[in-house]
């Protein structure tokens, strides 16, 4: 069986997170443009310029006090934000997923070869991942020349990916080399350096066996929100210690 992971690059995880046209009811809800119900029920798009309304009555409102209804609106929207925090987090702690793929030559302590095929600031992301992956504390090291697991970047184009990861193991157990890595330009041209890592470094947890994971760790899905950090985080390495 062959496998592909791939990543959703940023602007459509943006979109998911922040652009996404809502349905609510009430204008005094609205935070952007969008769909919302009449009291009548009949849905309407309203434009932006709602929203500054919005925004400037607030700014006039005197702040709520304690026993007023606002007040206990805006207690019960903390409460939900904090419990909706340490969900995300304490969660995160447990979440990692495996894809039942793993190098038989790290039980016998020997290093993962790799070669990095890519060039200029593609060339150094990879060598951040392995660098990254290589101080996490597993067993696991990349090192050595050799096409176990292959590095390539360049400009794709518009794939909906910016990263992705080509394996395959029979009756998911033991890689099969090599395992491909791929950096899309098109995307990480316009990235910052860490974001460009971000992508490396989560391909490579894919090349190491890590299926993906909540936000937060190395494994989320997705490129930007400020949800994956550039380095295996507690999470990941947990997965890791799993497999080998
Ligand atoms: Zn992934």
């Amino acid at each position: 069986m062959c496998y592909s992971r791939a990543e959703l690059p940023v602007a459509t995880v943006r979109s998911l997170n922040h652009n996404t046209p809502r349905l609510r009811s009430g204008t005094r809800l609205m935070r952007g443009g969008g769909w919302h119900l009449t009291n009548s029920g009949l849905p309407v798009w309203v434009r932006g310029h709602v929203v500054r309304a919005w925004l400037l009555s607030i700014r006039r409102r005197p702040f709520p006090s304690l026993g007023d209804a606002p007040f206990l609106r805006v207690t019960a929207l903390a409460l939900l934000a904090a419990v909706l925090f340490v969900l995300c987090f304490s969660a995160s702690a447990h979440a990692y997923t495996t894809e039942g793929c793993y190098w038989p030559r790290v039980y016998r302590g020997e290093s993962i070869p790799w070669t990095n095929y890519a060039s200029g600031p593609d060339a150094q992301s990879f060598f951040f991942a392995k660098n990254a992956w290589n101080a996490a504390p597993t067993p696991v090291y990349i090192a050595g020349s050799g096409n176990n697991i292959q590095a390539s970047g360049a400009y794709y184009g518009n794939t909906g990916w910016d990263g992705i990861t080509y394996y395959s193991c029979p009756n998911a157990a033991v890689f099969v080399s090599p395992v491909n890595v791929y950096e899309n330009d098109y995307y990480t041209n316009s990235y910052s350096a860490r974001d460009a890592e971000s992508v490396t470094t989560h391909e490579f947890g894919h090349a190491l066996g890590l299926n993906h994971s909540y936000c937060g760790t190395l494994m989320y899905y997705g490129t930007g929100g400020g949800c994956r950090p550039n380095t295996p985080q507690g999470d990941d390495v947990n997965g890791i210690n799993h497999i080998y």
